[in-house]
């Protein structure tokens, strides 16, 4: 049993992503963990 943890594809791992208006934001593919999600879960930070 194995969790694969893939980085995530929007922000590259990164956990944040830079917008066109500048500045940078909160990936919201993966909430910042930089781990692509797999299942959608109730998970609030
Ligand atoms: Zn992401």
């Amino acid at each position: 049993m194995m969790h694969e943890s893939k980085p995530c594809a929007y922000c590259s791992g990164n956990g944040y992503v830079y917008v066109v208006l500048g500045g940078s934001e909160t990936c919201y593919c993966c909430k910042g963990t930089g781990v692509e999600q797999q299942k959608v879960e109730a998970v609030t930070k």
